[in-house]
């Protein structure tokens, strides 16, 4: 039965056994973990305003639209004192094995992407894009669970959040206990990885704020040797203008030339640089079903994806956070995977079909796909 006691900010008993009961029901919720974090962000304040002097946002003008508002979070939704912070697991269920104990074994799932990554006329999706808009699934459960809050303790002011501009995620999880930032910026968890979700709640109501973590990516440095772009330039600095994430999603215009090579056949997204990470060896799959493979994104070659009209593409991905990018910069990435198939497949026969598949849509694409598909074609005999 649902407790209607409002709590009150004098009683110093009841605000741990209120986070208590805020954990328990965010386990209910399908979320893996929750901390909650205060709002002095001035440290991370001078690293994001340097990060934004330095351009490498590129086009995501946004993040440097609110200005101050994204360390300031009480500039952000006035009244604010505490930020609940979330995280959700997103591996899909069907991912082969994750038992940290049998690494050697074929069905770990980082060998099978890996693999995946390795055979030019298959597309790699992103892992965390083949399920579910998690926008959608994030959203309204985090709203579910500030419902539940503000049922115990009486009116509270609250906003929700996930994978926003204004909000600084990752330090928010980092100061909140959720992981640590890792050199590829990502949060990082010891016992999880990095293979998850993150969403906030900013609330007017002083909770309890949960410890960090210390930092445990010591002298590795496996995700910025890995990156193909080098978009990883040190420790904690992207350039995003030259992340696969950023130019496979956010960027609108032409993909920088001098990159193309370099994306091989990610077509939505990149997961190299977690890929690489020993501690994703521990990462937990999700126990939603909203994260799970969608057909056609299930093991799909580059054909079959570049045969799509705009109409089936705005069928197979209903409800899925490719959807947001559009018909034009899909086919913009299919055709740079393609022309990286081009550029490394061997048959004559599959260069042929290929070939012909992007000559086929060059009359009627757009200019900016036009471009890329002679790009694609320009040095195949
Ligand atoms: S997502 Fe890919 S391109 Fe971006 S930093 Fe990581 S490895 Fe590099
Ligand atoms: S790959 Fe290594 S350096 Fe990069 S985040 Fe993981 S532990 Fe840290």
């Amino acid at each position: 039965m649902e407790n209607t006691q409002k709590w009150s900010p004098t009683d110093l008993n009841a605000p741990h056994e209120l986070l208590a009961q805020l954990r328990a029901w965010a386990l209910e919720l399908g979320f893996s973990q929750i901390g909650v974090a205060d709002i002095d962000l001035s440290q991370a304040e001078t690293s994001m305003l340097s990060w934004l002097a330095q351009g490498f946002h590129g086009e995501m003008t946004y993040m440097a639209r609110h200005g101050t508002k994204r360390s300031r979070p009480a500039e952000l939704v006035a009244g604010t004192v505490r930020i609940i912070t979330a995280r959700m697991n997103y591996l899909p269920k069907s991912t082969s094995n994750t038992n940290p104990t049998n690494l050697s074994s074929k069905n770990d799932w980082q060998a099978i992407e890996w693999q995946r990554l390795s055979n030019p006329q298959q597309a790699t999706v992103s892992l965390y894009a083949r399920g579910r808009d998690y926008h959608k699934v994030m959203r309204s459960r985090l709203q579910k669970l500030a419902e539940k809050l503000s049922a115990v303790v009486g009116p509270l002011g609250f906003r929700v959040f996930t994978d926003s501009a204004p909000v600084l995620e990752v330090e928010l999880a980092a100061k909140s206990g959720l992981g640590w930032r890792g050199k590829h910026t990502l949060a990082l968890s010891r016992e999880v990885g990095s293979m998850f979700f993150l969403g906030e709640i900013y609330i007017n109501l002083p909770l309890p704020t949960t410890e960090p973590v210390s930092t445990h990516c010591g002298s590795c440095s496996a995700c910025i040797e890995i990156c193909p772009t080098r978009a990883i330039l040190g420790p904690h600095t992207l350039d995003a203008r030259r992340c696969i994430s950023y130019l496979t999603i956010e960027a609108s215009g032409p993909i920088p030339r001098e990159l193309r090579s370099l994306i091989g056949n990610r077509i939505y997204g990149c997961d190299d640089c977690q890929l690489i990470c020993p501690w994703n060896k521990y990462a937990q799959r999700s126990n939603l079903p909203d994260f799970d493979v969608r057909e056609p994104l299930n093991n799909p070659s580059l054909l079959t994806l570049w045969g799509w009209t705009e109409m089936s593409f705005l069928r197979n991905t209903e409800g899925s956070a490719i959807r947001r990018i559009g018909f034009e910069r899909w086919q913009r990435n299919l055709a740079v995977a393609l022309g990286n198939a081009l550029r490394s497949v061997q048959p004559a026969e599959d260069h042929l079909v290929m070939r012909n598949a992007l000559r086929q849509r060059h009359p009627t694409a757009s200019a900016l796909v036009r471009e890329h598909i002679e790009w694609a074609l320009e040095s195949v005999a």
